[in-house]
């Protein structure tokens, strides 16, 4: 969970896109220089990518690392001149997500998570990921999706609203950030991979280290599991044939990579302290109990149910999955108006109110229900004041279930208190060491002579080899501080 003020991002992102005047027609496309089914105009494509980037910044959160970030600007900016689209407002951000992921917006908006970055070696790497983004946007396949998209609307005919019962608990829904990792095409990926391969040998990197990408994310997802896909893995499939292919591509170019640029102690230079995995002063779990050290407060959450620390809400789930907890921060600072806002939503009927105090600190707590077809959902919701900020403490599940979960509900809200322990306020996060090996060494004796605060496995991948492989002379990743807890 991060300070930031929270919205929804695609619920803004699919208003702009309604607002846009349909005009069904074929627009060139510039990377292909093929005809397209083209709805969007680059103006509008501009609009909406600028639209998500402020919302992306506010809410997944910015990188807070300036050099890192100018370093990123700059190599994006250089490939970006050497595309089809040189005129858009490209813009470069890392984010500060452990996940290892990239995404690209229409409009030329442009991500890597600090995630992805940690487990590069190599500015030609970071080159190959960048490029590849860069192409989805070249190639307008965003905006062609987006396209699709409303001509699929157009043909369900007008007066579709989307509204699902719980969509009014929008901050539940932050699956809707999925929606920035949706599925382009085959053939849309097939396009990305050739136009970064050319941006990168282009702009004079070794196109050489692109297969390597591909090996390391596939990796990653063995590593993290079937569960934990990372996300550009998940939206990206085949590593090992888009390896081939690209392979097969630079073996017949015959050109002569061998002076070209790898720049591997320039990205390490930028990759030294840079934070690695969750960040636990962004809030962690013991057990079962929520801790935040920037914020200072603590929450628990009911026995048993399935839990996760999201950027803009911190949700649990019971363990039938027909009831959710959730912890947002709110706009308003009065619990009583907080409150009152919250009732006064269309749909929603109030129930008994009361204000008081939760460990001290002043607070509105609302009964409420949200009729609906079948059962109701019934639920309690909190507000509490607490230094600077006002906590939404939120519960429900249907009407039925509610003599089962209701004083749950009211246990997780009554929790809230703050945390003056500091042991639990001074944590900090595991950063990147960068160390220079004078020779090739094998992994065991790496690990013992640079002990790292990460389990074997993932400091292997991170070092691009396994457990009984070897740590190639030069620059090398140690993991430091933080702790194994995280
Ligand atoms: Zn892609």
């Amino acid at each position: 969970m991060r300070t930031s003020k929270l919205r929804s991002v695609f619920a803004r992102l699919g208003a702009a896109a309604g607002l846009l005047v349909v005009i069904a027609g074929c627009a060139v496309n510039p990377a292909t220089g093929e005809r397209q089914l083209m709805l969007i105009s680059e103006e509008q494509e501009i609009a909406m990518g600028q639209e998500a980037h402020g919302q992306i910044s506010a809410t997944m959160g910015v990188y807070p690392d300036e050099q890192a970030q100018a370093y990123v600007a700059t190599l994006g900016q250089e490939l970006a001149a050497l595309s089809e689209r040189p005129d858009l407002p490209w813009t470069f951000t890392i984010i500060d997500d452990p996940i290892v992921n990239a995404f690209a917006l229409p409009g030329g908006f442009i991500y890597v998570t600090r995630g992805i970055m940690t487990h590069l070696s190599s500015e030609a790497e970071l080159v190959s990921v960048l490029g590849h983004e860069i192409g989805h946007v070249t190639g307008r396949h965003g905006a062609n999706r987006m396209s699709k998209a409303q001509l699929a609307t157009i043909g369900l005919g007008v007066g579709m609203i989307a509204s699902p019962e719980f969509a009014r608990f929008g901050d539940l829904a932050q699956q809707s950030l999925g929606l920035l990792f949706l599925k382009y095409s085959r053939d849309d990926e097939r396009q990305a991979d050739d136009l970064g391969v050319r941006y990168t040998i282009d702009g004079g990197w070794d196109v050489r280290e692109m297969p390597e990408v591909f090996g390391i994310l596939k990796n990653v997802s063995a590593l993290s599991g079937a569960g934990r896909l990372p996300n550009w893995l998940s939206t990206h499939p085949d590593p090992d044939a888009r390896a081939a292919r690209i392979n097969g591509q630079i073996g017949q170019l015959n050109q002569d990579f061998t002076n070209a640029k790898r720049n591997r102690p320039t990205y390490f230079g930028r990759l030294d302290g840079m934070v690695f995995g969750p960040n636990p002063r962004q809030g962690y779990f013991e057990e079962r109990r929520f801790l935040h050290p920037e914020l200072a407060f603590q929450l628990v959450f009911p026995e048993g149910w399935a839990t996760q620390n999201q950027t803009q809400a911190v949700v649990g789930q019971s363990q039938a999955q027909d009831a959710v907890v959730a912890l947002t921060l709110e706009s308003e600072a009065d619990p009583v108006a907080a409150a009152k806002a919250f009732l006064d939503q269309e749909g929603i009927e109030a129930g008994r109110t009361q204000t008081g105090r939760i460990h001290g600190f002043p607070a509105a707590m609302a009964e409420f229900k949200v009729p609906q077809e079948q059962d109701a959902l019934v639920g309690q919701v909190g507000f509490v004041r607490y230094n600077d900020n006002t906590y939404r403490l939120l519960g429900y599940t249907l009407q039925s279930k509610w003599s089962g979960y209701g004083g749950t509900i009211a246990d997780f809200i009554g929790s809230f208190d703050k945390v003056t322990d500091r042991r639990v306020l001074d944590v900090q996060p595991a950063r990147v060491k960068v160390v220079n090996l004078r020779r090739d060494m094998p992994f065991g004796e790496f690990a013992r002579r640079y002990p790292s605060n990460t389990e074997p496995e993932l400091l292997a991948l991170i070092n691009h080899t396994t457990p009984d492989g070897v740590v190639r002379a030069g620059e090398a990743k140690q993991i430091v501080g933080g702790s194994k807890a995280n």
